[in-house]
């Protein structure tokens, strides 16, 4: 497995801002010992990388002298590296995305509970863990993408709709395997109980375009190409051809448009990228203070817009494309509900063929 590791220390901030960090960028492997012994940092194991993390990183040791020393891999793992660290783990903080890989983190015992008066009036209920173990600092939102040539939107409505037999044929999305499908599915039970929900998935199975292959960006191309005309997808991903040099990137944005599912009852599917505090942690309080900093306006514009998210906190702006996207209600069930279903969301689309 590959890691790499930087540091965003408070000198090379002072030497010189941004360009000065990537020379003091290092590459050495985080050590226990060697953390332990340095007080003033964090050490924090992440799975997103995004451009604008690291100006986040490097804000952050502005504003409080704490250096973030960056461990960047797979989520998997790093969560399995954490484990197998175990109370000498120097991890302070994880973060990752999807509720349901935060939830499997904390099945495994990893996190601690954090009590902060600042994370609770910030961030949504719905997007945190019900006793602090983890917390949301984006919102994702997992939409019905459409071939703006084949579908009149007005034919669209709900995922629940998605299994009528309308659409056979039509609907492309990722594999059962994929933590997304699953998170998806653990909502459907959440709003319909498990029965219902088997057979929603039997009814969009019997509508995939194809058996079910690649990421979200394959299923998106898929509808522009006219394979099928339904892709499920979260929205981050079509900005990214918007803003793409090449022509025929910018083309398939063109074909897209993005339908938030469910307005009429409980609102569009949501799912978080977040994290929390190793039970383990040697700088306890610099953890807290660093999730907290991630909660503040500035934090959360980087953290949204690095990835074209949604911030937790209300009143931050998006990216314009993303916001030509439109508003739209999202479901307030908790998300901590899409780990608690996960193993019968998986088991659910066994039987029901998703593979
Ligand atoms: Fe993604």
């Amino acid at each position: 497995m590959k890691f790499s590791t930087r540091s965003f220390s408070r000198r090379s901030l002072l030497l010189g801002g941004a360009g000065a960090t990537a020379a003091f960028a290092t590459t050495q492997v985080l050590r226990p010992q060697q953390a332990m012994a340095q007080t003033g940092e964090i050490n924090l194991y992440s799975s997103r990388h995004y451009n604008t993390d690291d100006a986040l990183y490097e804000q952050f040791t502005e504003r409080t002298g704490i250096r973030v020393n960056l461990l960047e891999g797979n989520a998997d793992e790093l969560l399995e590296r954490i484990k197998t660290e175990g109370d000498s783990s120097p991890a302070d903080v994880f973060m990752t995305v999807d509720a349901g890989r935060l939830w499997r983190a904390d099945q495994a015992g990893l996190f601690t509970p954090v009590s902060s008066s600042i994370l609770e009036e910030r961030i949504p209920e719905s997007l945190r863990h019900p006793e602090g173990h983890w917390f949301g600092f984006s919102k994702r939102a997992r939409v019905i993408m459409y071939n703006k040539d084949l579908v009149n939107p007005s034919e669209l409505s709900t995922y629940e709709a998605l299994a009528d037999s309308r659409w056979r044929g039509k609907v492309l999305t990722r594999s059962s395997t994929d933590i997304y499908s699953q998170s998806l599915t653990a909502s459907m039970i959440a709003a319909h109980g498990a029965a219902e929900a088997e057979s929603w998935a039997k009814g969009v199975v019997a509508n995939f375009a194809r058996n079910p292959e690649g990421n979200d960006r394959a299923q998106i191309e898929a509808a522009a190409s006219g394979l099928g005309t339904l892709a499920i997808a979260n929205t981050y991903y079509l900005p990214r051809y918007a803003k793409d040099e090449d022509p025929a990137k910018r083309a398939v944005f063109d074909k897209i448009s993005v339908f938030f599912p469910n307005q009429g009852d409980r609102g569009t599917h949501i799912n978080i990228s977040g994290g929390g505090v190793i039970k383990s942690a040697p700088n306890k309080d610099n953890a807290i203070q660093f999730l907290e900093y991630l909660s503040s306006f500035t934090a959360q514009v980087f953290f949204a817009q690095g990835n074209n998210e949604y911030p937790v906190v209300d009143g931050i702006p998006v990216d314009p494309v993303v916001g030509a996207f439109g508003t739209f209600d999202a479901d307030t069930l908790n998300v901590s509900l899409l780990g608690e279903n996960q193993a019968e969301a998986v088991r659910i689309m066994d039987r029901a063929g998703w593979t």
